[in-house]
């Protein structure tokens, strides 16, 4: 049983990596003096050290973004749809190393982390489409010799502020449509593992991109508040937990920028009577156990209706055992570690909060985790979870499932909906018409009918409901390019000198 207070062992100074900032085309090391630990969670020891970012660092950023841009935008849409594809071949090429980078410091398990990367690519695929993407509209004759026009242009200078679960795909998210629509951009990662952003930064100079075009700054909320403050800064996108959403998106408007804010998620699985329990089960251990919990797509709570509950409950236990869990470059492991210690150990306190608020705890994953100093947690399974209990109204984001149950599918689809956050759901069953009542009733933005992580596919967009997004815009895929574009209506008339005059009426279409 591994002890869940252990200290990470620290790694002496002189050993730690440097992680640096990326501005202009060229590694750029912080003069802040402020740094954050960087570690390998399947060992528990710091492997680096990151730069963390002043308001200045930023501003020299964003003006290197700034003067990119001039050229940038007026880059033809044929040179970059072709640079996209140099990109897509290089990120696909490398993709084993960047899913090694993204399991030494995330800790997922490598056939994960190819899977985020596979993931990530296909936003970049989408945007290699764009010169269909920017299409605009065009009205010939729209009165007589008038035609009339719509264009859509980049915003200028953007930002992307990314969380610690998705460290290459999410800003892919960001940064492979908003550069195809000819902005300039600033990313600032997550912290907790900076490297992935670092090492696309170099692929994307080796393709060809542009100095200044992508540029990496790391921090924390110094680095934030110094972007949502930037006047030279259009829009932000922000991926990442609620509180820090709202508060991303209230200070964005608030200094007038064009901001999207995906925040947290409490996904539920729903399973009617008649599903099959087996498929349900398998569905329910993969999306509430894969990368460890920690995805805003997981599910975290099993909403079992009537008699599926008992069937249901065992068939789950029954796989419990077998999950295996280990670091995530053993090709065995199926489950890696949590990002940090206190991540871990907060995740593990719901097991016992749980059981003193009346849940029975079915698998206790501090009995099965791995020895040793990793942020290891094993499966853990509540039954008898209710609405009321803690473990069903925070997010937990780790390796701790609940079941609940609900007498009827109107019980049942009431919970979901009055649950605060809407980012995903899913129903199994194999009535037809169930399932589409549902799609029809539920308040959540992406629903999965026997599809437990419902992320849409690249040419859809990715996006929550209530407060799990903050702004208009979904992200990615069609409101990705709407999100990072502007539009400009045109209204053209050729005239014959012949036929100019002065009127002072209001234009006339007919
Ligand atoms: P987080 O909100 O702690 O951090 C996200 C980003 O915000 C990081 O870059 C971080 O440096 C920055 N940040 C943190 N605290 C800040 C503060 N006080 N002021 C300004 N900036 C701050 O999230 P996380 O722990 O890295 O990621 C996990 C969360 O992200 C979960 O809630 C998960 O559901 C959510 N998430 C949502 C989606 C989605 O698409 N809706 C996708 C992935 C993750």
């Amino acid at each position: 049983m591994t002890e869940v207070t252990q200290a990470p062992e620290r790694a002496k100074k002189g050993d730690l990596r440097r992680i640096s900032h990326w501005i202009g085309g060229r590694v750029t090391p912080g003069e802040s003096g402020r740094v954050g630990p960087v570690y390998n969670p399947a060992q528990g020891t710091q492997t680096s050290e990151v730069d963390f970012a002043t308001a200045e660092e930023v501003g020299q950023a964003v003006a290197a973004a700034k003067t990119a841009f001039e050229t940038w935008r007026s880059v033809s849409l044929s040179q970059r749809q072709d640079l996209l594809f140099r990109i897509r071949e290089l990120v696909h090429d490398r993709l084993d190393e960047i899913a090694a980078i993204l399991t030494d410091e995330h800790g997922k398990v490598l056939s994960d982390a190819r899977g985020e990367v596979q993931r990530g690519l296909e936003v970049i695929e989408y945007a290699c489409g764009i010169p269909t993407l920017l299409r605009g509209h065009f009205s010939e004759q729209a009165s007589t010799g008038i035609d009339v026009y719509s264009i859509r242009q980049p915003l200028g200078v953007v930002a992307g502020i990314t969380p610690f679960n998705f460290p290459a795909m999410v800003p892919m998210w960001m940064w492979a449509p908003a550069i195809a629509c000819g902005n300039t951009f600033i990313l600032k990662p997550s912290e907790k593992d900076p490297s992935a952003s670092v090492y696309v930064a170099e692929l994307l100079k080796e393709a060809g991109l542009p100095d200044g075009v992508y540029n990496v700054v790391h921090g924390d909320k110094v680095a934030v508040d110094a972007i949502l403050d930037h006047p030279d800064i259009a829009a932000v996108s922000f991926v990442g937990s609620t509180p820090i959403a709202s508060y991303i998106y209230k200070t964005g408007t608030a200094n007038g920028k064009r901001i999207q804010a995906l925040g947290g998620a409490k996904n539920h699985m729903v399973v009617l009577p008649d599903a099959d329990i087996d498929m349900a089960a398998d569905a329910a251990v993969s999306a509430g156990y894969g990368s460890a919990g920690e995805r805003c797509m997981a599910i975290s709570a099993v909403v079992a209706v009537g008699d599926a509950a008992d069937p249901l409950v065992d068939a789950i236990g029954a796989r419990l055992p077998k999950v295996k869990v280990g670091p995530g470059t053993d090709p065995e492991s199926e489950m890696g570690p949590l990002i940090t210690r206190e991540h871990r150990d907060k995740v593990a306190s719901y097991i016992d909060q749980g059981r003193e608020q009346g849940a029975t705890v079915v698998a206790d994953g501090r009995e099965t985790a791995p020895d040793g100093g990793g942020f290891f947690l094993g499966v853990s399974l509540l039954d008898h979870v209710t609405p009321e209990m803690d473990a069903y109204k925070d997010e937990i984001f780790g390796p701790v499932l609940s079941v609940v149950r609900a007498e009827t599918y109107d019980d049942a689809v009431r919970m979901v909906n009055e649950n605060p956050y809407g980012n995903g759901v899913a129903i199994f069953t194999r009535d037809g018409g169930a399932a589409r009542q549902f799609q029809f009733d539920v308040q959540v933005g992406m629903v999965g009918i026997n599809v437990p992580i419902p992320v849409p596919v690249a040419y859809y967009s990715f996006g929550g409901w209530k407060a799990s997004l903050f702004g208009d815009s979904h992200i990615y895929g069609p409101e990705g390019i709407n999100f990072y574009t502007r539009g400009k209506v045109v209204t053209s008339r050729w005239p014959d000198p012949a036929t100019s005059r002065v009127d002072l009426g209001f234009p006339q279409t007919r």
